[in-house]
């Protein structure tokens, strides 16, 4: 009998982890047919999204080969996929070279994610969207602050060796910590005042972290701050142009670089695949993450809208949602192939949190029977370290 051959779109948190759990769940085995499998990306390994500010810090790698997950049994095809025809049960993709190709598959799992949103082109600055915008950023502050050495004007002096991070989650606060502390290093090291370097970050809510309690946002502005970041809340960046960041409230923050932090949308690569979506540009899956109108297709991660049928409440792009939908699909893959009843998805309430605030700094927040735990300092950057390892199935 022939091999069924299941695909994988998109080796991010959430592919990974799909191709880590139908290989479990199947054994590689459905009915009597062997079951092939193929990661298909468009990178030439997986990018370690969550630390994409690390690049914009210090020349840390953030890509690992594929073969490092799967050293057997899966084929990784490097393409950009461009449409799915569920008709014909069969992908579409640009190869390497630019050359138009096809896959015929049997069973598909769509987890092409999401991308770092960026400002329109005339707002100016660098969004930190992948490697490349990071490798950028680290290039341009380090620039400024030898600039800074030779700068006689302690006016423009400053202004050089000063970063507004625009947009104030999490990312914004990894960002704003590891940055403000390498500035500092780096500025001592060519002989500049560490404490004349400023991260500002720019914070368009009333206090950092919505998501948890006051005493959560209180502490990370403590921390941040003895990093050298100052924040300024209730302020969005509007643009920055020729050295000068113009905030919301008509302020005006004289910067040598000004940096973008502003949030997930759905990979807009969706809206010419040929899939159901959302008007948002989400995948349209059922409770078993099944895509309307096209049989074996599924969907999960930051590239679909999953809601959990007893409350209609949706999951968020996060690494910790994703990697619950990946286990659950195991499991509703293998109940769809013997044609039993398939596990329905259910939203887990997740209040937990860890924040890095750069090395042996960091936040813990969970909350659990409506009681808080808070863990800071070492034992929290030991905890997010495990996150940032788990966030890649490197654990
Ligand atoms: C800076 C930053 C910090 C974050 N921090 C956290 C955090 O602390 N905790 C947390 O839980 N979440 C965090 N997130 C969110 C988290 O990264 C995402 O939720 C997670 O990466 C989603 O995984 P995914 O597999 O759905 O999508 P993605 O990670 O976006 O992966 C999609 C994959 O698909 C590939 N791909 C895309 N288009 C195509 C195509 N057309 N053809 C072929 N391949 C394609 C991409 O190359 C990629 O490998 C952070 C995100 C960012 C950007």
């Amino acid at each position: 009998m022939n091999d069924l051959t299941c695909i994988i779109i998109g080796g991010g948190h959430a592919g990974l982890g799909a191709l880590k759990a139908i290989k479990e769940t199947t054994r590689g085995m459905a009915n009597g047919r062997r079951i092939r499998f193929v990661l298909i990306d468009k990178q030439s390994g997986h990018v370690r999204k969550i630390l994409l500010f690390r690049p914009a810090v210090g020349e840390e790698e953030i890509m690992i080969p594929w073969m490092h997950w799967f050293p057997e049994g899966v084929e990784f095809v490097q393409g950009t996929v461009t449409s799915v025809d569920s008709g014909e049960k069969r992908i579409r993709y640009t190869d390497t070279q630019g050359n138009d190709a096809r896959i015929r598959y049997d069973l598909l799992v769509v987890a092409v994610g999401s991308i770092v949103r960026r400002p329109d082109p005339d707002q100016g600055g660098v969004a930190l969207t992948d490697p490349y915008a990071a490798a950028d950023i680290r290039e341009r502050w380090r620039a400024n602050l030898r600039k800074a050495v030779a700068e006689t004007n302690p006016e423009e002096r400053k202004r050089l060796m000063t970063i507004a991070v625009g947009g104030a989650g999490i990312s914004g606060i990894e960002t704003s910590a590891e940055l403000a502390l390498a500035m500092r290093e780096e500025a001592t090291a060519l002989g500049l005042n560490p404490s004349d370097t400023t991260v500002y970050l720019l914070n368009a809510q009333e206090r950092l972290f919505p998501e948890g309690p006051v005493v959560v946002g209180r502490k990370l502005e403590l921390t941040l701050s003895g990093c050298g970041v100052t924040v300024l809340h209730n302020r969005k960046a509007i643009r920055e142009e020729a050295g000068v960041v113009t905030l919301s409230n008509g302020d005006r923050l004289p910067v040598g670089l000004c940096i973008w932090t502003i949030g997930l949308i759905p990979n807009p690569a969706l809206r010419g695949m040929g899939l159901p979506l959302t008007p948002e540009g989400q995948v349209l899956v059922d409770e078993c993450y099944r895509v309307q109108g096209a049989p074996g297709v599924y969907s999960i991660g930051d590239c679909a809208r999953i809601v959990d049928p007893r409350n209609g409440i949706a999951d968020q792009m996060t690494c910790k949602e994703g990697g619950i939908q990946a286990d659950r699909l195991g499991k509703i893959v293998m109940a769809d192939l013997e044609g039993r009843p398939a596990p329905v998805h259910k939203k887990v309430p997740l209040d937990f949190y860890c924040i890095g605030l750069g090395e042996n700094r960091g936040l813990v927040w969970g909350r659990k029977w409506g009681l808080n735990m808070i863990i800071t300092g070492k034992p929290a950057w030991k905890f997010r370290n495990i996150a940032w390892k788990a966030g890649s199935k490197l654990l």
